[in-house]
């Protein structure tokens, strides 16, 4: 048998960039042989091993036929037989359908190496369009690769769109989309990301609550970028350049929703976006079985996002009531989270970006005066129950009265 490197590590080590997980092919071999040799098997039907030691994944060499919808609906043929060119032929960029034997000699049947120094994501077959996820992964891959200068190849985006209008990316898995859709957020330019499925039409399909964005203007002088895509975009761009985790990225992208649901007769003002929103950041959550803290800090930030702006104008009460609603004396992090994407909306705007947010450090100091109120003097005085309740907000509010007289305006 032969065994080569593939894919990823191939990739990345020709451009020069850290090799982190490697991915094999192992041509010439049976599936008695890799057992024999301490392999694991890693799926009942799917000829992918794990080595004894190092845990790497290895293949055997394959051949896929379609025979259905969606990933479920493909057949491999894997034997002795089965080349390395016809391997890498099923594979979905040229610049993923390299290999590499223990020399570092390489084998590169569809020029891949044309493509990484003509930065080019390009498709390697027409089998391509056999699996709608491929969609996503090369709008993944321009997203990291973006810093590089690499594009789609315009007959590859062609074809990403066609497979889009053909409806199979209905057939996607909500499991398959969101990884995905979560490793393309944490990439330097996730913004990239929604912008290569926007022009191939997936986001229509996969996210039309976030396609709807485009083409809604808002109030020049809050937003001199005017268009909501538009900003959407320029937040998620602020969240990864201040590197914020997965929580915020996805909530900045689903944040403004409801501004899509404006009549056009109201535009470019926004009458209760915030809540109207909801709904429709609900739907997006559960489409893609979105993990739970995702989920929530999504509709928290979509619902209070402009408390957050407004921090220092709001009245003791409302803030009280914004920290109850974040359960900050639990869940100090969470409410860190939902300040830090206030704070990349408010910089995700056209020349705005180096803007100071002095929001967010009102909002923590707030955090802290509400939090430092003690329980046990209350409890000493005989409070019980739902009266203790009642005092223990009554010394929040006491506190953060005090908190807005002392605040520098
Ligand atoms: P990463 O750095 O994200 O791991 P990778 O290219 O190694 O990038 P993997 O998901 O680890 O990506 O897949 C390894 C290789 O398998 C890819 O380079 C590609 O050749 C092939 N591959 C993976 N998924 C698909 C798919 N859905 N369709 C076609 N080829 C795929
Ligand atoms: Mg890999």
């Amino acid at each position: 048998m032969q065994i080569y490197k593939v894919g990823g590590a191939v990739r990345d080590r020709l451009l020069g960039k850290p090799v982190t997980d490697i991915d094999w092919v192992v041509v010439g071999a049976t599936t008695e042989e890799m057992l024999a040799k301490g392999f694991r098997p890693v799926g009942a039907d799917f000829p992918v091993f794990l080595h004894p030691k190092s845990g790497e994944e290895y293949a055997l060499a394959r051949t896929e036929r379609k025979n259905g919808r969606g990933y479920g609906g493909f057949i491999f043929h894997a034997s002795p037989d089965v080349t390395l060119e016809e391997d890498l032929i099923r594979r979905d960029l040229t610049i993923n359908a390299m290999a590499e034997d223990d020399q570092q000699n390489l084998t590169d049947p569809y020029h891949g190496q044309r493509d990484l120094e003509a930065r080019l994501l390009r498709h390697v077959s027409p089998a391509f369009a056999e699996d709608p996820l491929r969609v996503l992964r090369v709008a993944r891959f321009a997203a990291r690769y973006a810093e590089l200068g690499f594009t789609v190849a315009p007959e590859t985006l062609e074809l990403m769109r066609q497979l889009t209008e053909s409806g199979e990316l209905e057939a996607l898995t909500p499991e398959r989309s969101w990884k995905e859709i979560a490793r393309a957020l944490m990439e330097d330019q996730p913004q990239v990301f929604i912008k290569v499925l926007r022009e191939c039409g997936a986001l229509k399909v996969l996210m039309p609550e976030v396609d709807a964005l485009f083409g809604v203007p808002q109030p020049e002088a809050h937003h001199p970028e005017i268009d909501t895509g538009v900003h959407t975009l320029s937040v998620l761009e602020q969240a990864a350049l201040h590197k914020q985790p997965l929580t915020v990225r996805w909530a900045c992208l689903l944040h403004d929703l409801g501004k899509g649901l404006t009549p056009e007769e109201e535009w470019p003002r926004h009458i209760a976006h915030e809540h109207k929103g909801l709904k429709l950041i609900k739907a997006v959550n559960e489409r893609f079985k979105a993990p739970k803290d995702c989920q929530e800090l999504a509709l928290l930030v979509g619902e209070y996002h402009t408390h957050g702006h407004r921090a220092l104008e709001l009245k003791p009460s409302t803030l009280l009531e914004l920290l109850q609603s974040f359960d900050v004396y639990r869940r100090p992090q969470r409410f860190e989270e939902f300040i830090a994407a206030c704070e990349m909306d408010a910089r995700g705007r056209k020349g705005l970006e180096q803007r100071s947010y002095p929001q967010a450090d009102y909002l923590r100091g707030a955090a802290t005066a509400a939090r430092s109120v003690a329980v046990q003097p209350l409890l000493e005085k005989g409070f019980k129950g739902p009266e203790l309740g009642e005092a223990i907000k009554g010394e929040r509010l006491k506190a953060l009265k005090a908190y807005k007289a002392a605040a520098p305006t």
